[in-house]
């Protein structure tokens, strides 16, 4: 269907992932070579072969802006030496994947002839492993930098040490992406650490069961105190739930599992995190992002006490 962008009417950038973070976190079934990962499909239990090479495939036939390296996710904590080894082999991988997109770039059937690779720095939750990983992706000059296997069951805090020290090692000027993270929260905090862009489930996946974020904090809409409560979720937002109807309403939707319920509640958080990242960017240009900071850190994370 001509890739993405054409498939989908969406004329801005598309960012794919790999596949490697869900093979390891939905496969049970699957066993890791120096070739790739053979694993059973969770849809239907098929055997499946996937290694760099068909992960740039699938990549390049979908025709994203960004491509993704393929690599393994571990869980945390895992054992140092299990750690070390996944990462020299990630490294192997990261250089089979540019030779592979390179050359899909090359070709003239090819339908983004200038599709990006962004390496994956992992280590898990040891510092050493993190920088040495980072040191040698680095190495190969792609178009960006993301940490990878992070917020998957680790502490915040363990989460936020870790970008800490593998930060200073990542390539200035390029792009760095925190991959699947995060709250409102975890976002500031992440950003006053350097970082530059994200991805997450959280606004959606939240607001379907009824958890919304406002500048005020957040909010649990089936909390019986806004049963009655004629108000929109945030006063100041502009969103559409927020603009025609109340809280009392989409609280209502949501308990009757009608899903416009669910609908709005997504529109409210997908406008909050745009406006979130927007107002992050204004701050950073207008050179006052530090008072933005220190204004947010605390307030996003806590109960809406409205
Ligand atoms: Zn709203």
């Amino acid at each position: 269907m001509g890739g993405l962008h054409k498939f989908m009417n969406w004329e801005r950038p598309i960012l794919t992932d790999s596949g490697g973070f869900q093979v390891f976190s939905l496969s049970q079934l699957r066993k890791i070579t120096e070739e790739g990962v053979r694993f059973a499909s969770h849809v239907d239990g098929k055997r499946i072969f996937m290694g760099p090479e068909e992960s740039m495939q699938i990549q390049s036939n979908l025709a994203s802006t960004i491509a993704m390296a393929f690599d393994e996710c571990i869980e945390n904590p895992a054992p140092y030496k299990y750690v070390k080894e996944s990462c020299d082999r990630t490294v192997r991988w990261l250089v089979r994947c540019k030779t592979e997109l390179d050359r899909l770039n090359s070709l003239p059937e090819t339908i983004n002839k200038n599709q990006m690779l962004f390496g994956i720095n992992q280590g898990g939750t040891y510092e050493d492993l993190r920088i040495e990983h980072m040191h040698k992706i680095a190495e190969l000059d792609l178009a960006g930098y993301a940490i990878g296997g992070l917020a998957v069951g680790e502490e915040t805090e363990e989460m936020y040490r870790i970008i800490n020290a593998v930060e200073p090692h990542m390539p200035k000027g390029k792009p760095r992406y925190l991959m699947g993270v995060g709250t409102p929260c975890n976002i500031l905090e992440a950003v006053h650490m350097g970082v530059d862009f994200f991805d997450c489930v959280m606004p959606s996946r939240n607001a379907r069961h009824g958890n919304l974020f406002t500048w005020n904090g957040k909010m649990n809409l089936l909390n019986e105190k806004y049963a009655k409560d004629p108000r929109p979720f945030d006063e100041n937002c502009g969103c559409p739930a927020c603009r025609n109807y109340s809280r009392s309403y989409v609280r209502h939707l949501i308990k009757a599992k009608e899903s416009l319920g669910m609908r709005l509640a997504v529109a409210h958080n997908l406008y909050f995190y745009n406006n979130l990242t927007r107002e992050i960017r204004k701050a950073l240009d207008g050179g006052y992002f530090e008072s933005f900071y220190q204004k947010y850190r605390n307030i996003l994370g806590e109960r809406n006490p409205d």
